[in-house]
């Protein structure tokens, strides 16, 4: 179970967001230079939605400058909605609690260490196999 404590979830949402408003910065200001003043303004609106991802409609665009960028987005995106429906903490593979530790490194962390794991070996595999 998770036993993280109203302070630390605090603290971590915080993290979170500023994290996610210095990444939305970058992203906005390459937006902007590629003509996406639109997309910038409409992200603007659903920014703190959780039916519509930012990330989503940025990763679309597969604008490779910000692709980490938007990766990392979409992290902290999916780590503050599992904030809101109190998993988060949680891995979503295996429903351990997920070290505090590693949550203190990196508070978008969705997965233990050992599901992580795991998840990159398999994506590395499938990464190397051809598709034909
Ligand atoms: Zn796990």
């Amino acid at each position: 179970m998770v036993d993280l404590d109203k302070t630390q979830l605090q603290k971590f949402e915080a993290q979170l967001r500023e994290r996610q408003e210095l990444l939305w910065n970058d992203i906005a200001g390459v937006l902007k230079n590629e003509g996406h003043d639109n997309l910038v303004e409409l992200s603007g609106q659903v920014h703190d939605s959780a039916e519509e991802s930012v990330a989503d409609m940025v990763a679309d665009l597969d604008i490779a400058v910000i692709s980490r960028e938007v990766a990392e987005l979409k992290d902290i995106e999916l780590a503050l909605l599992r904030m809101r429906g109190a998993g988060y903490g949680r891995c979503i593979d295996c429903g351990d609690a997920i070290e505090i530790q590693r949550l203190e490194a990196s508070p978008a962390a969705a997965r233990c260490v050992d599901c992580q794991n795991r998840f990159e070996n398999n994506h590395s595999e499938r990464d190397q196999t051809p598709s034909m």
